[in-house]
């Protein structure tokens, strides 16, 4: 303790002064620091020039390609000019499937006028033979429509799955989980049937000429090539359909698997100060569609992440548990980055309390949705009144993010931030997806929110 009576006057005054700051924030509310992570997060553009620079620099980042490779370099460079104590890259095997020469879809009518339809194919998909496919087209809303049809109309040609999206859903994610199926299974249950190909409609609401892609699986059946099409030219085909329904298809896509590659998340760790084996991950995924910048899905998850670690230590708030910002690999195709990440955090006995993804876009934040028991969902959702003078006004217990889904087994409380779904699908997986659709107040009030539940649970912690 030190001795008052022989201090002078003005180092008593230099010592009152140091512990007045000190009172003044350890007794500062939860509501003030939220404020002040919230004007941070406002008067920093950081993250929004960085998501510029990886959207225009390294789009079409799909895994395994050369280009992911650059985007992995930059981001962990990125990451190495922020403080972190550590950063390092994690390997992980991912597959590289390449998309080859631009593909081909022509509409020719018994007229034999041709009309160009805006395709691509769907990820994980086979080529066509080399001179492509021609056939007729077997348009369905369903699967039940495919069943009554059957081999006897279905067998050798191409079936159109044409289920819109339903526009009246406010939660686009929910119309999204009643047509993905299509995109995803299609091939195999047409081909059960003897199709020579599948055009999907593209999950989206939105009325334009951008084909959508996305993952596809193979399932006990002959392996046939699988198509996106635009919304605009899904219509124009249904139309055309109708008129005659003898027209011919003609489908040529060139993709192919080839051989798998090293890879890599990259990930930058602040110890924590009080709790150094408590983890809490914060993160995102940097793999994008091939097709793509990849600015809202997932670039800007990406940002925002490392925002959290930006804004606290603007601040100057050091966390009691260890932070790891995680910059995913592989999302889109087959997970591997988010599975190598649980693999090694139960072979290393990393106890992860609590985990955050960003992979709803990159609009104005509305809330979080949890995946976590009854105690824990309870004791996050406490914190909801705080986030209401932002506009946060959703906290629900159903489903995170897939890349931290794999803690699930490790008794991790997983959450995903939620942002506007309105317009996520109109970007989703298409050339859409670029720089420009992202609105920079959105980026960063979202980074915003996220630091604010962070703080929040590494001061008070979990059950
Ligand atoms: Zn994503």
């Amino acid at each position: 303790m030190p001795n008052f009576k022989i201090m002078n006057y003005k180092t008593l005054l230099q010592l009152s002064a140091i512990l007045l700051i000190a009172v003044g924030c350890s007794t500062r509310s939860d509501k003030d620091f939220i404020a002040d992570i919230y004007k941070t997060a406002s008067c920093d553009s950081t993250s929004y020039h960085n998501l510029r620079v990886l959207s225009k620099n390294y789009p079409n980042r799909l895994c395994g390609t050369s280009i992911s490779a650059k985007a992995i370099e930059y981001m962990k460079e990125v990451i190495q000019g922020e403080k972190f104590d550590t950063v390092y890259l994690q390997e992980c095997t991912v597959a590289h499937w390449d998309r080859g020469v631009k593909e081909i879809g022509t509409v020719y009518s018994s007229k034999n006028d041709k009309i160009k339809l805006a395709v691509c194919a769907l990820g994980n998909s086979v080529g066509t033979p080399v001179n492509g496919i021609k056939a007729e087209v077997v348009e369905v809303k369903s699967f039940e429509e495919l069943d009554k049809l059957g081999e006897r109309i279905v067998k050798g040609k191409i079936v159109f799955f044409n289920k819109s999206m339903d526009p009246n859903k406010i939660n686009s994610f929910e119309a999204y989980g009643e047509v993905v199926g299509f995109r995803f299974a299609g091939a195999s249950f047409a081909a059960k049937y003897g199709a020579a190909a599948i055009l999907v409609r593209s999950c989206t609401t939105a009325i334009d000429t951008f084909p959508h892609t996305g993952v596809m699986r193979y399932k006990d059946s002959k392996e046939i090539p699988a198509f996106a099409v635009s919304t605009v030219h899904a219509d124009v085909l249904s139309k055309l359909l109708k008129e005659d329904s003898r027209l011919s298809l003609y489908l040529k896509s060139d993709c192919k698997f080839l051989s798998d590659e090293k890879s890599y998340n990259v990930i930058g760790e602040i110890k924590g100060s009080e709790f150094p084996d408590e983890i809490i991950t914060v993160g995102g995924h940097l793999d994008a569609w091939d097709i793509t910048e990849g600015a809202h899905d997932d670039g800007g998850g990406c940002v925002q992440s490392i925002d959290v670690w930006r804004i606290f230590s603007k601040i100057g708030y050091h966390p009691k548990r260890t932070l790891r910002v995680v910059i995913f690999m592989d999302e889109e195709m087959n997970q591997r980055g988010g599975k190598k990440y649980a693999e090694m955090a139960r072979l290393n006995n990393k106890k992860h309390i609590f985990a955050l993804e960003s992979d709803g876009g990159c609009d104005k934040p509305i809330g979080f949705s949890l995946e976590t028991d009854s105690t824990n969902f309870k004791k996050v959702g406490l914190y909801s009144n705080l986030f209401k003078p932002y506009g946060i006004n959703n906290f629900i217990n159903g489903g995170s993010g897939v890349d931290i889904g794999f803690l699930k087994d490790q008794k991790t409380v997983l959450a995903e931030i939620m942002a506007d779904p309105t317009h996520y699908f109109d970007y989703h997986h298409s050339g859409y997806d670029t720089f420009e659709r992202v609105n920079k107040e959105f980026l960063q009030q979202g980074s915003a929110t996220m630091a604010s539940l962070i703080y929040l649970v590494d001061k008070y912690g979990l059950k």
